[in-house]
């Protein structure tokens, strides 16, 4: 499969790079900060990438709010087969902390729990070939398309 139909059909959009998170939320005066699961948070943190996904789909590629929620339903289906088909629980650089799977796509991004490299099993990926994949560590260095944006600066 060609490099472009990845994008296309993995949901790697232009704009699916983000990896802002939003999430925090204001306390009122005199309250303590409730604490958050892990799990609750992620769920925060992934709507709201998802949220800013949305808005640059809008604001920068100029879709209508209907076309970025089809363009959005195109990310979610093809999250899902990238996580089914990664292997990084087999690399070193993979922690026990860590849950989350697919860091190549933009709509995951890159760990919030790795931060060392130890090697990176991406080119064994199934993903990584049959997407013709040309970086790695997406774990620490984010997703394929930010790595490659980055070179273009
Ligand atoms: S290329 Fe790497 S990050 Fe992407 S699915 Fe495969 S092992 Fe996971
Ligand atoms: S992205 Fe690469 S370095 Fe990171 S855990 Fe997956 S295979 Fe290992």
């Amino acid at each position: 499969m060609k490099r472009r139909d990845f994008f296309e059909k993995s949901g790697c959009g232009l704009f699916g790079l983000m990896l802002a998170f939003f999430g925090l939320t204001a306390c009122k005066k005199g309250e303590a900060p409730a604490e958050e699961s892990t799990a609750a948070q992620a769920a925060k943190e992934e709507m709201s990438q998802k949220d800013m996904i949305k808005k640059l789909l809008m604001e920068k590629k100029g879709l209508s709010a209907e076309e970025a929620d089809a363009q959005m339903a195109e990310f979610e289906e093809k999250v899902s087969m990238v996580k089914t088909m990664c292997i990084c629980r087999t690399c070193p650089t993979y922690v026990s902390e860590e849950s989350e799977l697919g860091f190549c796509h933009p709509l995951v991004g890159k760990s919030k729990v790795i931060t060392g490299e130890k090697g990176c099993v991406c080119p064994n990926c199934p993903v990584y070939k049959q997407m013709s994949l040309k970086n790695g560590y997406y774990c620490t260095r984010k997703s394929e398309m930010e790595q490659e944006m980055a070179k273009i600066g």
